[in-house]
């Protein structure tokens, strides 16, 4: 089993005296540096001249200045800019702001394990990665809770690396629910493979494959939509909240019967010989190189596989159908 970490076994102290600077003000950067700020660290805020999260940040009583200046100033360096521009951003405006003993900081370690960041031998490399987007984060910490996150250590220079993960997890309240050890190896591979197997290429692709299915034989496309898209929360929610047994519980024994007796043909044994090149493919790094090569391009590819996304027939009857449930505009 997992080695699990809670508050008592944090020291928030370590990081008294220290300023702490979070890159980047999205999803977790907005949440991460209110949290740390409202536990009483000494938190500055870096972004670009101009960026529109700059005022918010001033609205949240943050301190903001640029990237290259939070990083002087900084003893603690979180990077929470998106993973592709990681690799620029640290080169241009973090790497000669370092200084012997600092702490640099990822949520995710893919610009680690591939080598787009290779730190100085002097400082201490840290991962802490809440499992929640940063709203969540946010909200969960100000309702006196937390979210379940995770903790690994790429250098330790200063002998406190693990100590160190360990009291920023908890000035951003993960120690609250709980907080578990990995590697940054193991965090970046299951996550890519997560995402890409399940989560989101596995899921949209399994939607699109029924919806069409059910199109072609001549259904009506809205309730082709609904069987095979809309309801997928009732189902997501059930396991989110008690596993597959619990969603299995609440259908009807006819869906169960399905579930149990149907599903091995579609998500067979095929399927998951891909899923294993698809995790080799990951672990050799020919994902990434491919990403990192598909940024440096323009992004040719993935403006035009989003395109063809958008112009699916889901799509189109998906946003008639959402202004049946005004409840979901947000
Ligand atoms: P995001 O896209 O929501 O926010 C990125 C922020 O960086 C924005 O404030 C943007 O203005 C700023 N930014 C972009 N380019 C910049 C530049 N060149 N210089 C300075 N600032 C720049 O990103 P996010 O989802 O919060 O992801 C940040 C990190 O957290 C990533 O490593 C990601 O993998 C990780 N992570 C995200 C989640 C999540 O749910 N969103 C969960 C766990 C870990
Ligand atoms: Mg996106
Ligand atoms: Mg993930
Ligand atoms: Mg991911
Ligand atoms: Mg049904
Ligand atoms: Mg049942």
């Amino acid at each position: 089993m997992a080695k699990l970490y809670y508050d008592h076994d944090a020291d928030l102290s370590m990081l008294k005296g220290k300023k702490i600077a979070v890159m980047g003000y999205g999803s977790q950067g907005h949440a991460q540096a209110q949290n740390l700020k409202d536990s009483g660290l000494d938190v500055v805020v870096g972004l670009r001249k101009g960026s529109k999260s700059w005022d918010q940040a001033l609205a949240d009583g943050l301190e903001v200045t640029t990237v290259a200046e939070a990083a002087a100033q900084a003893d603690v360096i979180q990077i929470l800019v998106p993973d592709e521009v990681q690799g620029t951003v640290y080169q241009q405006e973090i790497a000669e702001n370092l200084k012997e003993g600092d702490i640099l900081v990822f949520s995710h370690g893919f610009n680690i394990v591939y080598s787009q960041i290779v730190p100085p031998e002097n400082i201490d490399v840290i991962l802490v990665a809440p499992k929640s987007p940063g709203h969540l984060l946010r909200r969960m910490y100000q309702q006196g809770m937390g979210v379940p996150g995770l903790l690994a250590v790429h250098q330790d220079y200063s002998g406190k690396a693990k100590d160190y993960a360990l009291a920023y997890a908890k000035g951003i309240g993960c120690t609250r629910a709980g907080v578990i050890e990995t590697t940054f190896k193991e965090e970046t591979e299951t996550d890519l493979f997560g995402e890409q197997t399940v989560l989101c290429g596995g899921v949209s692709h399994l939607i699109m494959a029924g919806f069409e299915t059910l199109v072609e034989a001549g259904y009506q496309p809205e309730i082709a939509y609904f069987e095979c898209l809309h309801e997928l929360k009732l189902i997501v929610d059930l396991m989110y909240e008690g596993g597959i047994s619990m969603m299995r519980y609440s259908v009807s024994d006819t869906a169960q019967w399905g579930d149990m007796t149907v599903g091995p043909r579609i998500i067979n044994e095929a399927t998951k010989q891909e899923m294993k090149k698809v995790l080799a493919e990951i672990q050799s790094g020919k994902f990434a190189k491919e990403w990192i090569l598909e940024n440096r391009a323009g992004r040719p590819m993935f403006n035009s596989l989003a395109k063809k996304g958008k112009e699916h027939p889901i799509e189109k009857v998906g946003a008639e159908l959402r202004k049946m449930m005004p409840w979901l505009q947000k």
